[in-house]
């Protein structure tokens, strides 16, 4: 038995020490430790994986510990329709009353979220914004009702906090010649609509008279997609970057066509897509609606139990631990086991 078959022997497989190894050179063993999820912070998950490798070259013993960070940061993106104490009965499911909006607008601030619009997201997302705030969340209305600009819009602007509106150009209360669909309720004007834009609300695509476009030939998709937009886009003055699907209905071939409309990222409804995965064409989002009750409200808001967007980063840190052992230090550590 030779002197390196020891070595091997005492380090690696001290159970196998009957193997047949002539001379070793280069033995590695790895040994992962998940040394702890951290836990939260605000809602930001830290996982530390540390990895150790151990590499032995003739008598020396070289350790390198890999430790790497991984954080995951949840962001609730919230979707509202109306807000009102007088829904039709066919906003009813989906209005939230107002007393109720402006409650959940102070739990936010109270708890320090910081909203963004859906396109500040995207843009973090895609790594090219300006990073995410500590505890970011996203608040979305869809379709466009009057009751945005009368109800939301004053307590957004209260606490300073941005929003996306996902608008149906057709349906706008004067929408004149441009009229198509039949709206739910009493809708926004142009004028309020570039107002809200003033006040830096995020406008954004909803199509032009609310299809599900899933179900409609794909000349029709299109047209819906690109005169909403052009549509927007002329009357704000400004980019319409993302949109929401009516119904959240998409299929690949809708996502296709939103893509070329020139859309950089689209809002669903329901569906689990973590954001690492970077399908910004189907992000998830969370309901809000009339029976939405306080304590659903905080768990959507803290991500608990919830489809979310995970945005997840990770960093590296290598640490060298050289440790070089004599022959007979080895020989002392296989003694010990
Ligand atoms: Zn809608």
């Amino acid at each position: 038995m030779t002197d390196a078959h020891d070595e091997e022997a005492a380090v690696q497989a001290p159970g196998r020490a009957e193997t047949p190894v002539t001379s070793v050179t280069d033995v590695t063993s790895t040994d992962t430790t998940v040394t702890g999820v951290s836990g939260m912070s605000g809602v930001t998950e830290v996982t530390e994986v540390t990895t150790e490798v151990t590499r032995l070259t003739g008598g020396a013993a070289e350790v390198t510990t890999v430790t790497e960070v991984t954080r995951r940061t949840r962001v609730p993106i919230l979707m509202y329709h109306s807000v009102t104490d007088q829904p039709t009965p066919a906003t009813r499911p989906h209005a939230v009353r107002p007393a109720d909006f402006a409650a959940q607008m102070a739990y936010l601030k109270d708890g320090g979220f910081t909203p963004l619009t859906f396109a500040g997201l995207a843009a973090a997302l895609e790594g090219g914004g300006p990073g995410l705030p500590a505890r970011p969340i996203v608040i979305t209305f869809d379709d466009g009702y009057a009751d945005f600009h009368t109800e939301a819009l004053p307590v957004l602007d209260r606490h300073g906090f941005p929003c996306t509106v996902f608008v149906t150009s057709g349906w706008l209360d004067d929408a004149g010649a441009e009229a198509a669909g039949r709206p739910l309720d009493r809708m926004l004007t142009w004028s309020q609509v570039r107002e809200a834009a003033a006040h830096g609300v995020e406008i954004a695509g909803h199509s032009h008279s609310h299809p599900q476009l899933d179900q409609i030939p794909r000349d029709m998709v299109r047209q819906e997609l690109r005169r909403n937009k052009a549509l927007l886009e002329d009357r704000i003055g400004g980019a319409v970057t993302t949109m929401a699907y009516p119904y959240g209905y998409s299929s690949a071939r809708v996502r296709r066509e939103v893509r070329e409309a020139g859309y950089k990222a689209a809002c669903a409804v329901n569906n689990a897509v973590a954001g690492d995965r970077h399908d910004l064409l189907a992000v998830p989002r969370l309901t809000v609606g009339r029976s939405t009750t306080t304590a659903r409200f905080r768990r959507a808001a803290e991500g608990r139990g919830v489809p979310l967007i995970y945005l997840k980063e990770r960093t590296l840190t290598r640490g060298y631990a050289v440790v070089r052992r004599s022959r007979s230090g080895l020989g002392r550590l296989g003694s010990r086991v």
